[in-house]
């Protein structure tokens, strides 16, 4: 059991404001293993403030000196990995093997990273008679989800932190405790008082309160396309500059003269990795009509192979959902899909043997048209609908078909193919045969996905102001 009675404000523990805790559920045994404060805006207020004192020293100590804090949180990380690792699978449900690499290997290289391009800062740009400066944006207030969570704090706050912002964080309710950990390690590597606040609570009061804020000049969010609007218009009358990461329904176009074992094999599992709650899942699989049939068979197949399991089992594929509420929604899309006239290949239900904790089977729908509710709402759980297509220009057509832009993928007999088709496709990412994800690259959506970018220099910009001086 994990429980912080405090909150992490102007570099010391705190009592909150707030009354009463939120406890933290562990989605495979259904069992309260943390209990974290449930902040309110008294708590929001303390923890702005401090990070505005904070504000002009941070933004003005060396780039150098901010890069070294950076490395330091990435060696605390690197030495906690294990423990880290083991929380968030309590927390989240995702198997540990994943965790692993996923939760934690990827935020220290993500820290690694910004460390490096910190001394982006100090570098002026001239342009005729003007020299073009980078600042710090200010306070910055970031609102998290919780299905990669570890993985979205690190990608705002290790530009933030590089570009000389102060943050206040707040997680989600469901997977608090990474974040209390990693106050933990911000409180080990000695950073100045206020630069790293920490605020838990509910989206709708502590979340609201950050994005309403005038003292906050920025506030980066990651979650729903629904509570990013929500955010959007409680930040508007304060003009303060707002970074959305938002949902998907990513789609995997796999050519007629592709390797379809290969494409339809790494499709499932792309979708099946944290039980399906991944933002660039790709929920969508866009196969040529002429190989359907094979297709269906070849997914089905794999996706009887994958195993459902204890998180803490190093066997297993995927987990339960991380939370009652989100195997509800994934079971009612599931009645929904079926009432709309798709065919349920497998999965479906929650199997028998499962009674405790909030599984969801892998789930394949067949003839799925890509009007259909399933095929253009996120589900968010272990669901993929396989969408027959003519050629590719329908193919291309159904791709775009969707609110959405967040990620995308193509699996083609090249390369050359592939990119031909990737430039087609209004998103993000695009994924070409396999091509793996890349910190030193942007990451963020068109569309409904949001109007943010993480990762890479793209990322440092979204924490940049540029001032021209004019002489
Ligand atoms: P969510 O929108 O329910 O919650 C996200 C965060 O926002 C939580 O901290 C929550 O407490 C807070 N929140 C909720 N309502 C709020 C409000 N009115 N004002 C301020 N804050 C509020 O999302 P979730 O269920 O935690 O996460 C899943 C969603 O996140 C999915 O849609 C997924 O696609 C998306 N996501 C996107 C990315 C990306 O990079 N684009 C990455 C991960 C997850």
């Amino acid at each position: 059991m994990r429980e912080y009675a405090r909150l992490y404000i102007d570099g010391a523990w705190r009592v909150p404001g707030g009354e009463g805790m939120a406890e933290v559920i562990d989605p495979a045994t259904e069992q309260v293993i943390g209990r974290v404060p449930l902040g309110a805006e008294a708590d929001v207020e303390r923890a702005v403030m401090a990070a505005r004192r904070a504000f002009d020293g941070w933004a003005r100590t060396p780039s150098s000196v901010r890069a070294g804090y950076i490395t330091a949180l990435a060696a605390q990380l690197r030495n906690r990995a294990a423990e880290m690792a083991s929380v968030i699978t309590d927390e989240l449900g995702m198997p540990v093997q994943w965790c692993q690499a996923v939760q934690v290997e990827g935020p220290i290289a993500g820290l690694e990273q910004y460390a490096g391009l910190a001394g982006l800062m100090d570098e002026v740009r001239e342009v005729g008679n003007s020299l073009v400066y980078r600042e710090a944006v200010g306070v910055c207030a970031f609102i998290n989800p919780w299905n990669y969570p570890l993985h979205q704090m690190i990608g705002k706050l290790a530009p933030a932190l590089a570009a000389g912002c102060t943050v206040v964080v707040k997680p989600s309710q469901e997977t608090p405790l990474h974040a209390f950990m990693l106050a933990e390690m911000i409180e080990a590597i000695g950073l100045p008082a206020g630069v790293f606040n920490l605020v838990s609570g509910p989206g709708a009061k502590v979340g609201e309160a950050l994005a309403r804020h005038p003292q906050v000049d920025m506030v980066s969010f990651t979650g729903s396309t629904g509570a990013g609007v929500r955010v959007a218009q409680a930040a508007a009358p304060t003009v303060k500059r707002v970074c959305l990461e938002l949902g998907g329904k990513s789609p995997l176009l796999i050519t007629a003269d592709a390797d379809l074992h290969a494409a339809v094999r790494h499709g499932v599992q792309d979708v099946m990795i944290n039980s399906g709650q991944t933002c660039t899942a790709l929920t969508r699989m866009l196969l040529p009509a002429s190989r359907y049939a094979e297709a269906l068979e070849i997914a089905e197949a794999e996706t009887r192979t994958l195993v459902m399991g204890d998180p803490r089992d190093p066997a297993s594929f995927l987990g339960p959902m991380c939370s009652a509420s989100q195997r509800r929604t994934v079971l009612d899309y599931i009645r929904l899909g079926q009432e709309e006239g798709a065919r349920l290949l497998c999965g479906g239900d929650t199997p028998a043997g499962f009674e405790r904790g909030f599984y969801v089977a892998p789930t394949l729908f067949a003839d799925v048209d890509n009007r259909m509710r399933i095929a253009q709402e996120e589900i968010f759980g272990p669901v993929l609908c396989l969408i027959p297509y003519a050629d590719e220009a329908q193919a291309l057509a159904l791709a775009n078909d969707s609110p959405f832009g967040l990620s995308s993928a193509v699996w083609a007999g090249s390369r050359e193919h592939g990119l031909a088709l990737a430039r087609q496709i209004r998103a993000g990412q695009c994924f070409i045969n396999g091509g793996g994800f890349n910190y030193q690259a942007p990451f963020g959506g068109y569309k409904q996905s949001g109007n943010g970018r993480e990762w890479g220099e793209e990322g440092l910009a979204e924490f940049v102001e540029v001032k021209a001086v004019q002489c």
